[in-house]
């Protein structure tokens, strides 16, 4: 079944077809580590981690390459403002490298608790200035850069396909709006490739370039680093809807004038998630990361579902409520899983490959592949797999297996969940007993309005990954997982 992706290259439905048949280049923009990831950044690495299972599904060998910026990103995408990296090491009293190092292995944790595979190559900016210079340097022998004010800046109007992916048009950009200060800039939308003179005194990372001791910009990286791991032509590029006007168009442009060559032929921007109260900014503070749900009690992969329950391409409003909703169905589904399983005189069989499976059995899993055929319709897949295993006229192990299967996608870690025992089962009575105990202490602190210790005991059982829930009918518990 082909794959169907909407390219905001021409902006339209486009059958994928790779340039290497049965594999896939792709280079997936990554976070500047100066701070914790927040959700929102979290929705862009769930696509790319949905995109990269549809394809490996579909048989493809993908090499997935991401970045990791660690220098050069300052808070305006063009070229204004402070450096993150250095702001955010001077506020904490670190290194740059600490906080890096500190932010990079933050980031992980949460790709991992969200299932999220990680990517074959990840590459930081600061070890790959060599291959960034070097790439600097093919673009201003082809003529299309100027010295100012001891920086190296990229001239859009020698390059006139500029904006063509935001649909930007040259014209109306060389009369354009003042975006920026940079009175070194010719025309406001051309962008540093290489700085020397800091706009910081304090600038902690510099090297030795043709250009004078300096850093580079921080477009450069993502084209000299997908360049170096997926060559100079690749398949697919991604990030968030943001990074169409300035950072995305800027690779294209200083990449298309390295090579002479196209440079990507499919590009996929997921949408944004946004809070009831507007925006989400890291530099901003107001933002929630994913440990902070867990710490309100939810686990990862109700996040995950809750992502799953909108296209990558909508606008996703972010509430607690429909967090609350997500984690409702992942409990259902689970819970319908086990069921299954429980029907299943042999469980392994269940996930045995070869076996008769039935007509209607397999029409779900084909609706399935239709749906991720369509752009990653991931509401869609979700709605088949509930189709599914809801179905009481399939026997209840070819409907696990094609759950199974259709998670590959989906990333639920759902045999994963069904092969390890109830997460209640692992405790011991003695403990169990002790737990029940506690509730019990805390529902009469409760009534005697001792909320402290009723607190303190929630807390307490926190700590130990024991979630307590109040119902109507009472408290209940369950392991964090
Ligand atoms: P950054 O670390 O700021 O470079 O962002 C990392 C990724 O998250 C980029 O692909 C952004 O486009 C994306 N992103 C930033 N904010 C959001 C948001 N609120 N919702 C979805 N994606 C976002
Ligand atoms: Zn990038």
């Amino acid at each position: 079944m082909p794959l169907y992706l909407f390219n905001t290259l021409g902006r339209e439905l486009q059958e994928f077809k790779p340039l290497e048949p049965g594999k896939v280049g792709f280079y997936g923009c990554g976070p500047t580590v100066y701070n914790y990831a927040h959700i929102g950044n979290l929705r862009a690495y769930v696509t790319h981690d949905i995109l990269v299972r549809s394809l490996r599904r579909l048989g493809y060998q993908v090499t997935h390459v991401m970045n990791l910026t660690d220098v050069g990103h300052l808070s305006g995408d063009s070229d204004t403002g402070e450096d993150k990296m250095v702001k955010s090491a001077e506020e904490r009293g670190k290194s740059v490298l600490e906080i890096a190092s500190y932010y990079t292995d933050a980031f992980f944790k949460d790709t991992e608790r969200l299932n999220i595979i990680r990517p074959t190559v990840v590459c930081k900016a600061t070890e790959h200035i060599s291959d960034m210079i070097a790439l600097i340097e093919r673009i201003e022998q082809r003529g299309y850069t100027y010295r100012a004010g001891g920086n190296l800046y990229f001239d859009i109007t020698k390059f006139p396909t500029y904006g063509e992916l935001a649909r930007l048009k040259l014209e109306d950009l060389k009369a354009g709006a003042r975006i920026d200060v940079d009175e070194n800039k010719r025309n406001p939308h051309d962008f540093a490739l290489w700085f020397t003179k800091s706009k910081f005194e304090n600038q902690a990372l510099t090297w030795d370039s043709p250009w004078g001791r300096g850093y580079p910009g921080w477009h450069i990286e993502c084209s000299a680093m997908s360049m170096k791991y997926l060559g100079e032509q690749f398949d697919i590029h991604a990030g968030g809807i943001d990074h169409i006007p300035i950072h995305h168009t800027n690779e294209i442009a200083q990449s298309e004038a390295a090579t002479g060559k196209k440079w990507v032929n499919y590009w996929v921007h997921n949408e944004f998630l946004v809070l009831d109260k507007g925006k989400m900014s890291k530099s901003s503070g107001n933002f929630l990361t994913l440990q902070s749900l867990i710490d309100a009690g939810y686990d990862p992969l109700d996040y995950r579902y809750f992502l799953l329950g909108g296209h990558y391409r909508s606008q996703l409003q972010f509430s607690f409520e429909a967090l609350d909703s997500a984690r409702n169905s992942r409990k259902a589904l689970v819970d319908r899983l086990f069921f299954l399983a429980d029907k299943c005189s042999d469980l392994p069989e269940a996930w045995k490959e070869g076996e008769f499976i039935s007509e209607k059995a397999k029409s779900y899993q084909e609706a399935f592949n239709r749906a991720i055929a369509e752009d990653l319709s991931t509401p869609r897949a979700l709605a088949e797999l509930w189709g599914l295993i809801r179905d009481t006229e399939l026997e209840p192990a070819e409907a696990l297996r094609i759950a199974f299967d259709m998670d590959l996608v989906l990333g639920l870690g759902l045999r994963e969940l069904l092969q390890a025992p109830r997460a209640e089962q692992q405790l011991d009575s003695e403990t169990v007993k002790e737990i029940e105990a506690l509730i019990t202490e805390r529902s009469a602190a409760k009534k005697a309005k001792n909320y402290q210790r009723a607190d303190e005991i929630r807390n307490m059982l926190k700590e130990r990954g024991i979630l307590l829930e109040d119902t109507p009918q009472g408290t209940t518990w369950r392991l964090i997982l």
